[in-house]
């Protein structure tokens, strides 16, 4: 689809890494399969993802012992 931010580029199926604040805490996950602009790198995500993520970093935030937290995405 055409990209609705830079309105230039197309995009394409790819990765991205999503972080998340919370507070004093950071919430990185890797992986998060996205359609991502090939001109402005702007990542568009569905709403199964979306609400995926909602869920990781809520779940993240409660396992969290350190400051920043990695983790990879992985589906419900
Ligand atoms: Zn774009």
């Amino acid at each position: 689809m055409k990209c609705m931010f830079c309105r230039i580029g197309e995009t394409c199926f790819g990765h991205q890494t999503v972080t998340f604040e919370q507070g004093d805490l950071v919430i990185v996950i890797r992986a998060v399969p996205a359609q991502i602009c090939e001109a402005c790198g702007e990542p568009y995500f569905d709403q199964a993802t979306t609400k995926r993520l909602e869920q990781l970093a809520e779940d993240s935030a409660h396992e969290a012992s350190s400051n920043v937290l990695v983790r990879e995405f992985c589906a419900a």
